[in-house]
C-alpha cells in the first residue's frame, strides 16, 4: 500500500545496533527509508549495519553516546550530510539499572535520565528545524509498561519512561503545525540483552512477566518493525501524542 511507502525518508535509529532499535530499524528499512543507526558501541555497529545491509536501501552507523548533547547534535549534521535530509526519529536508546528508590544515588538516576529521557529532548531538539523545513517528520519514543506500572526496582527507569510519555505529547502539541508527529512505543516483555541480563540475575522477575503476558512468549525485536513503519508513514498523519502497547497483553494480564 502505497501510503506506507517510505522511499526517499530517513530515519534515524539510537540504539538500533541491537534488541528493539535493530527491529525498527528492519521494519524502516523493509518500507523504503535510508537509516542511520546510532550506539556507543563499533562492534555491534558494524555487524548490524552488514546485516541490514541486505535489505537495499542505505543503511549506515554513527558512533556516539545519547547522553552528550554535542554528539546528538552532531548525529543529526551528519545524518542529514549523508542523505540531505531527515524525516524519523527513533528515540530508542536506553539503561535500567534495577535500583530500589532508598537504595539508588542520585549519579546513578542521572545515567538512566539523561539516557532514557534527557537524549529524547536534545535529539529532538537538534531534528526539529530538519523536520521543519523539510515540510513534517515522525518522532518515535520508547517507553515501556513501566512508564504506567510502579514497580519498585525501577525507580529512575519508571520515572524516566513515564517521563517520555509527557515529553513526547509535548512535543506532539507543540509541533503539531509544523506537521510533525509524536508518539510512544511502550514495549512489554522481550526478549534483549537487556532482558537476559535482568533474567540472569533475577529468574522469579522473568517468570512473572511471561505469566502475564496473554500471548505466551516473549516479544521478539521484530515486532516493532511494523508498528514503527505505520508510525513513519503517512499513513498515521492523524495520530500523534499517542502510548501505543506492544505488549502481547502484558499490561492487562493478570
Ligand atoms: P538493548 O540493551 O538490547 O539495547 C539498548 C540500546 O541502547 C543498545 O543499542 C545500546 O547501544 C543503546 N544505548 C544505551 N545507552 C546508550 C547511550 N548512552 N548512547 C547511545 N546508545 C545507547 O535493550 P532493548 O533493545 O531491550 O531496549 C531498547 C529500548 O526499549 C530501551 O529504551 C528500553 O528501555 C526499551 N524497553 C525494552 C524492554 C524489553 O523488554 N527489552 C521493555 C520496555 C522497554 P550500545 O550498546 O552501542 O551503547
Amino acid at each position: 500500500m502505497q501510503r506506507f511507502n517510505l522511499n526517499g525518508k530517513v530515519a534515524i535509529v539510537t540504539g538500533g545496533n541491537g534488541g528493539i532499535g535493530a527491529g525498527i530499524a528492519r521494519g524502516l528499512l523493509e518500507c523504503g527509508a535510508a537509516v542511520v543507526i546510532a550506539g556507543r558501541n563499533a562492534d555491534k555497529n558494524a555487524a548490524t549495519v552488514a546485516e541490514l545491509s541486505v535489505l537495499g536501501p542505505p543503511v549506515s552507523a554513527f558512533m556516539m553516546d545519547v547522553t552528550d548533547e554535542q554528539q546528538c547534535h552532531e548525529l543529526v549534521r551528519e545524518s542529514v550530510r549523508r542523505h540531505g535530509r531527515l524525516d524519523i526519529l527513533v528515540n530508542n536508546a536506553g539503561i535500567g539499572n534495577g535500583k530500589l528508590p532508598q537504595d539508588i544515588t542520585v549519579p546513578e538516576w542521572h545515567a538512566v535520565m539523561n539516557t532514557n529521557l534527557t537524549s529524547a529532548l536534545t535529539l529532538s531538539q537538534a531534528a526539529y528545524p530538519e523536520m521543519k523545513n523539510g515540510g513534517g517528520g515522525k518522532i518515535i519514543n520508547i517507553g515501556s509498561m513501566a512508564s504506567y506500572l510502579a514497580l519498585g526496582h525501577m525507580s529512575a527507569y519508571a520515572a524516566s519512561k513515564a517521563g517520555i510519555i509527557q515529553f513526547g505529547r509535548v512535543c506532539a502539541s507543540a509541533w503539531a503545525k509544523d506537521n510533525i508527529q509524536v508518539n510512544t512505543i511502550l514495549p512489554g516483555y522481550i526478549d534483549t540483552a537487556m532482558t537476559q541480563k535482568g533474567l540472569q540475575q533475577n529468574a522469579a522477575v522473568h517468570a512473572r512477566a511471561l505469566a502475564r503476558t496473554a500471548a505466551g512468549r516473549m516479544g521478539a525485536p521484530d515486532d516493532f518493525a511494523g508498528i514503527a513503519a505505520f508510525l513513519a508513514s503517512s499513513a498515521s498523519d492523524f495520530i500523534t501524542g499517542a502510548d501505543i502497547p506492544v505488549d502481547g497483553g502484558f499490561l492487562w494480564g493478570v
